[in-house]
């Protein structure tokens, strides 16, 4: 079989390249290793993916964010981050910035449909599920993905299999890993109180939450803790758990109900150390898995399809070939650019705020203090939040 460019991985950065490489006239190929069912019907995952403006325009020009229902996206008007009982809040809010809202609350899985059903909906794109990927094969001008059922030829792969990337390995390519030795527990809890679209993140001493807004009358429960006290907290008995989270949310929002399943996360970020190779390059999380705390994961991968689909229409139009060495060079450093700052700026807020020794404990308090007397500050910080897509 052959395609000009072969993806493999159908997770949500996958699927967004294979329809910015097929608008630009290229066909596709798509591996995946979940069956079809799990593609076109994903479970909820506990995932609530805050979206950048920059991000919803690239999901709207895809045809995918016409594909999410209305009721599947919540606006988030304003965020608060604040630390424990020394509260003095840091507020970002949509003031002068000309939007209604900082950014928009989408569940992972509703993403990850509306993607599947706009690909399967292009001529230009083939989506093979449940196909285990054995390797990637250097073939000079071309490269081969050898692959359960029939390898594919091409002049480019892709690799978008997640953060810990079988292929990446496969491909010789090391990556940076930050083990935070903390898991996330994410879920939906219903609550007694209103919202009002406002996300608060906050801070104690051996504990984060973080409480985002959804529609019908929920938030999303964020809770970072060591993994043996998260696995207690997965297993509970609901009634329970119940009391055992507002006990620790402090009852900001009167009564609350868990009424969705509940997921862990263990939270290691990878960086990997090149995102090429000779007629292969790393996307998504496979190329850069964010800490979650500062909600940039699926937002930089979707840049990185950006930076990569805009770079391959160059090459197209310089010499026809979407995998030349000067359109992965230039992808690479482009999408460096873009990356590298904010792993560094998210690692070293994810540590400042998940240690409990007593100078990170000051520190985060200095901090929110400071940070909020600094318009500056808050304004980079809500321009970033908002981000209207802006590349290296
Ligand atoms: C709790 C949590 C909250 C988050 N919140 C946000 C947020 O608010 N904002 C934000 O921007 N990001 C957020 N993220 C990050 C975001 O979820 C990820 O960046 C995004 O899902 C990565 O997509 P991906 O397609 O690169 O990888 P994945 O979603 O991991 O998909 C990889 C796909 O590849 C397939 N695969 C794996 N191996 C193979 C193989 N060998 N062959 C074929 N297929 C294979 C898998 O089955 C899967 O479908 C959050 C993450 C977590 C954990």
């Amino acid at each position: 079989m052959r395609s000009d460019v072969t993806i493999i991985g159908g997770g949500p950065a996958g699927l967004a390249t294979a329809l910015s490489l097929e608008s630009l006239g290229l066909s596709v190929t798509v591996l995946e290793r979940a069956p079809q069912a799990a593609l076109a019907e994903p479970a909820f995952d506990g995932r609530e993916i805050a979206l950048t403006h920059h991000s919803v325009s690239l999901l709207r020009d895809a045809g995918a964010w016409a594909r999410i229902p209305s009721v599947g996206i919540s606006p988030l008007r304003e965020a608060r981050v604040e630390t424990g009982r020394h509260n003095h809040p840091l507020t970002f809010d949509t003031n002068g910035q000309g939007v209604e809202a900082l950014g928009y609350l989408v569940s992972n899985h509703l993403i990850r449909r509306a993607l599947y059903e706009e690909a399967v909906s292009r001529p230009g794109i083939v989506l093979r599920a449940g196909v285990a990927t054995r390797r990637v094969r250097d073939d000079g001008d071309g490269v081969t993905v050898l692959a359960e059922g029939g390898d594919v030829m091409s002049r480019l792969a892709i690799a978008a299999d997640g953060r810990f990337s079988e292929i990446r390995r496969l491909q010789g390519i090391g990556a940076i890993v930050h083990d935070f030795h903390r898991s996330m527990l994410v879920c939906r809890m219903a609550h007694e109180s209103p919202h009002h679209h406002v996300a608060t993140q906050w801070f104690d001493d051996g504990q984060t939450i973080a409480l985002l807004p959804v529609n019908g009358g929920a938030s999303s429960l964020v809770l970072t803790l060591p993994p043996d006290r998260i696995e207690v907290l997965r297993t509970m008995e609901r009634e329970r758990f119940n009391e055992e989270i507002m006990a620790r949310v402090g009852n900001r929002l009167g009564a609350m109900r868990l009424v969705s399943s509940r997921h862990v996360y263990p939270l290691r970020a990878v960086y990997a150390h090149r995102f090429t190779a000779r007629r292969f390059a790393l996307i998504g999380d496979a190329a850069v898995g964010m800490h979650p705390i500062t909600a940039h994961g699926f937002n930089l991968g979707l840049k990185g399809q950006g930076i990569l689909a805009q770079e391959i229409a160059a090459g197209m139009a310089r010499d026809g070939d979407p995998g030349s060495a000067a359109v992965l060079r230039r992808f690479s450093m482009r999408h460096r650019l873009t990356t590298a700052p904010l792993f560094a700026a998210t690692n070293g807020i994810a540590t400042l705020y998940t240690r409990d020794e007593s100078p990170f404990r000051y520190l985060r308090r200095a901090g929110l203090r400071a940070a909020d007397s600094l318009a500056p500050f808050k304004a980079a910080v809500t321009n970033m939040l908002i981000d209207r897509g802006k590349t290296a």
